[in-house]
């Protein structure tokens, strides 16, 4: 008894009773389908680590290794994919496998613009802390930058920033900065900005001085 590569159901003769076709047309049609649902999860593959950057998150390169995995699995499940419906051999929990896969780096995508996107800038909070290392890839889009800085996150002992090229260039081992960190609309702590602190502990990022200049024109208002 073998299985329709097409429609998956069972079939004793070479036409399949559920989809009509011969055993060479279905296996033209799962091979079609295979290279379009791979073309999907290569986008989004793509897609995945440059939207991931615009709300980047505090644990963003756990994340980038946890999707490094699944791309991983998902190329491998592909090739045996290919080899087992190639040896007419049943491919059935593979398919379903690489087929629960595709749609991650989306899913992975939507939820981090989400987390971001929602996130009100009122929620920011600034730590300060200062630099204790760089590093820098350089990618054909856009590179990989990081700065590393002591936590304040409890368990941790360093926070990976995912900074722009700016922010690279600007900061350099041993400055003091602050840290603006939200808590994300679907509590995924995201990385906000990164501030110069001239006087520790003291200065403050451009829209924290305005709350403090408002505060300041209303002498009135409640004082926490
Ligand atoms: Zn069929």
């Amino acid at each position: 008894m073998t299985r329709c590569l097409d429609c998956g159901s069972q079939r004793s003769s070479d036409q399949c009773p559920v989809c009509g076709l011969t055993s060479a047309a279905a296996e033209l049609v799962f091979r079609r389908r295979l290279v379009l649902q791979t073309a999907i999860f290569l986008a989004g593959s793509l897609l995945f680590p440059y939207l991931s950057q615009l709300y980047p998150p505090l644990d963003l390169d756990v994340m980038l290794v946890f999707f490094g995995l699944i791309f991983f699995v998902a190329l491998t499940l592909v090739v045996l994919l290919d080899r087992q419906a190639r040896a007419h051999k049943d491919i059935e929990v593979l398919r379903h496998l690489f087929t629960g896969l595709i749609p991650i780096p989306f899913i992975l995508s939507v939820a981090l613009l989400l987390n971001g996107r929602l996130d009100s800038v009122k929620n920011v909070t600034y730590h300060p802390t200062s630099v204790e290392g760089r590093y820098l890839m350089r990618g054909i889009v856009r590179g990989t930058r990081r700065l590393f800085v002591y936590s304040w996150r409890e368990g941790r002992r360093y926070e990976r920033l995912a900074v722009d090229s700016d922010d690279y260039d600007r900061f350099h081992e041993g400055d003091k900065i602050n840290v603006g960190e939200e808590p994300g609309a679907l509590g995924i702590p995201w990385f906000y900005g990164v501030y110069r602190a001239t006087q520790p502990h003291v200065s403050m990022p451009p829209d924290a001085t305005m709350h403090a200049g408002k505060a300041q024109a209303s002498p009135s208002a409640p004082q926490k």
